[in-house]
């Protein structure tokens, strides 16, 4: 075309085209989701920009999206998906469809080359939301006619064609020649693979749509249909004849009478009457089911929940659980919303968890999104992964974190979601959602407890509930149940920290000998955030936690009276005052001081910290912490 110019795409491009194009035969659908889903954005977009730039809007009244199918004559077949969104200039074009800046790219590269199951690259593409590519599964070649919406810096926009070819490795970006036609937006023209013909069919994409798009997608989709019916049409000689036999006289024949020559006249005239097929065209509203948050929860199936889910938040796995509810805000604003609780964290959470702030919780108004970005304190750090859709009844549609309105909803906002969250979690630990689930939770999250009760003092009591941790008797206790379970005369919560040490480790430790001789419990913490978690949370049912690594253990059960325990001691040391002595000397400036012990059983000496000193462990995460 004119003006066009060939252009090589980035080589991630091209890799990922390759894999896209050979390996994902039996994921092709997936383009229709990932195109709607784009098709979304782009309209989400334009709401929001026109909310402070109302002449963005200009060229195209409605918001929406259309599928139309063509089947030429010369046997070709085109998939057309139109929206009126944002559209892209052609600078656009060129870098949002011809280049990959995303951080995931690679990731998903490596993934999906070094994969041999390609069932999986299916859903990697909507997770890694490479989704414009899969147009390429059903077609040949591929058109992105767009318009730019008119903005200040961008008053004049014109039409240009995006086109590229699934063979090739080079995509051109040119002037549209028919001008502007498209009002606004962007239209995606595919002309289908000869085996993909499957997707002219209405039923095919209404299936399609229903399936993966109808929950997510807020703006309506309608789908061109064109239906041949047959219908009946009057002869033309017959039309003639029956109004000759039209008795001029007609009122006054009695109505006896009437109603005979009436019936013979119909049947005269049906006589006449032909069938002729005729196309009738239609538009057709796939999505005009209300969006999921806004039906009664009876009324969804699991399954509802989790394509929603998956669309929504673009992650490839199931949830691990979701809750779905309605409220009030408290300063009278309504809302409804569903809490989901991923089954994994991101990669990138425990690189920095108490930098990451909430960015899936979608705050809509009266169904329009308005934004995902409540900013960095929207919930606590430690829940900063969980993901909200929330409808707000009355809020104003321009909701700025600014207006004092929705700074005072947000808040309100934020503690819903952290007691619901709460809710939600206490219900998996209590095994209400199954065995395997409550499993899953400790297995996912139970460093995000620890980490929520060393962050979030308000509920540190109700997430330190939730933690899980190891002893020399059971593979894991919570604390409640260590309370519950222990001796008679216990008053501390022994544990023996060691970061990076398994549990088996930690129970071979000299330190818990007698304390394991006797029956006693004993926490044994290899976790880097367990010894923060035991010491910001102190006691647990007025019990202290004790270190038996370090001086000031208690055992429940000692046979002599404090008193009587004291002299034994003074007894001890003076008996061995000469081998004390030679040790001080020769540990000198290394050990503070050397006593008789009554802790060990079979080992011959200890080496403990001091009661108000770091035990090695936490020397060793300071140490970490400062490289
Ligand atoms: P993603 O949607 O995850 O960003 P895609 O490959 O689906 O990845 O799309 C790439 C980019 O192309 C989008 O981020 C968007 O900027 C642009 N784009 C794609 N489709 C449209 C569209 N219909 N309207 C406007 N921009 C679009
Ligand atoms: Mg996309």
């Amino acid at each position: 075309a004119d003006g066009a110019q060939k252009q090589e795409y980035q080589s991630d491009v091209a890799r990922l085209r390759k894999i896209v194009i050979n390996s994902l035969y039996s994921h092709r659908d997936v383009f229709l989701r990932e195109l709607i889903s784009n098709a979304n954005d782009a309209l989400e977009k334009l709401r929001i920009t026109s909310l402070t730039d109302k002449q963005v809007l200009g060229g195209a009244d409605d918001l929406n999206i259309t599928i139309v199918a063509h089947k030429n004559e010369d046997g070709t077949a085109k998939l057309v998906i139109r929206d009126t969104g944002i559209g892209m200039t052609p600078e656009e074009l060129t870098k949002n469809l011809g280049t990959l800046a995303k951080s995931g790219t690679s990731e998903f590269l490596a993934k999906a080359e070094g994969s041999t199951d390609t069932s999986n690259t299916g859903n990697l593409i909507g997770a890694f939301g490479l989704g414009f590519y899969s147009s390429f599964l059903i077609a040949d070649k591929v058109y992105v006619t767009s318009l730019a919406a008119k903005t200040a810096k961008n008053p004049n926009p014109s039409q240009y064609v995006f086109s590229s070819s699934a063979e090739d490795s080079t995509f051109e970006v040119y002037p549209d020649e028919r001008g502007n036609t498209l009002g606004r937006g962007t239209e995606i023209t595919m002309v289908l693979k000869n085996d993909a013909l499957e997707y002219l069919d209405p039923v095919t994409i209404t299936e399609l749509v229903n399936k993966h798009s109808s929950f997510s997608t807020t703006f309506p989709i309608y789908l061109f249909t064109q239906r041949t019916e047959e219908i009946e049409v009057e002869a033309e000689d017959a039309e003639t004849e029956a109004e000759e036999q039209e008795p001029a006289d007609e009122l006054e024949i009695d109505e006896e009478e009437a109603l005979v020559e009436d019936v013979e006249e119909e049947k005269e005239v049906e006589q006449k009457k032909e069938t002729k097929t005729v196309t009738v065209d239609k538009w057709v509203h796939l999505n005009s089911q209300p969006p999921i948050w806004m039906r009664d929860p009876k009324t969804i199936t699991d399954d509802e929940y989790t394509q929603f889910y998956q669309a929504t938040f673009k992650d490839h796995q199931k949830p691990l659980a979701w809750h779905h509810f309605s409220g009030d805000s408290g300063s009278g604003t309504a809302f409804r919303a569903i809490l989901f609780i991923p089954s994994h964290l991101d990669d990138k959470y425990w690189q920095n968890p108490l930098q990451s702030a909430a960015k899936d919780i979608r705050l809509m108004v009266k169904r329009v999104f308005i934004t995902s970005d409540l900013g960095e304190d929207a919930l606590p750090k430690w829940a900063s992964w969980v993901k909200v859709v929330v409808d707000a009844e009355d809020l104003p549609l321009n909701v700025s974190r600014e207006t004092l309105q929705s700074r005072k909803f947000l808040k309100q906002l934020q503690s819903i979601i952290v007691k619901r969250l709460l809710q939600t979690l206490q219900r998996l630990h209590e095994n209400k959602d199954g065995e395997l689930e409550a499993w899953q939770l400790h297995h996912i999250y139970n460093n995000v407890f620890k980490l929520g009760a060393v962050e979030d003092m308000r509920n540190r009591e109700k997430l330190a509930s939730l933690v899980k941790l190891p002893t020399n008797q059971r593979n894991e206790t919570t604390l409640n149940d260590y309370v519950a379970d222990r001796k008679e005369g216990q008053k501390q919560i022994f544990y023996l920290a060691d970061m990076g040490k398994t549990p088996e480790d930690l129970a071979k430790s000299v330190f818990i000998e007698k304390l394991h001789a006797r029956g006693y419990e004993v926490l044994l913490l290899g976790e880097p955030l367990d010894e923060v978690f035991v010491q910001n949370v102190g006691r647990w049912k007025k019990l202290p936690f004790q270190d038996v690594a370090k001086a000031g253990l208690k055992f429940g059960d000692e046979e002599l009276d404090p008193k009587e325990e004291k002299e034994r001691q003074n007894q001890l040391n003076e008996e061995f005052k000469p081998l004390l002595d030679f040790l001080k000397k020769e540990t000198a400036g290394v050990i503070r001081d050397v006593v008789v012990s009554n802790r060990l059983v079979t080992s011959p000496c200890a080496i403990v910290a001091d009661a108000y000193g770091y035990t090695a462990n936490m020397a060793k995460l300071l140490n970490s912490q400062q490289k």
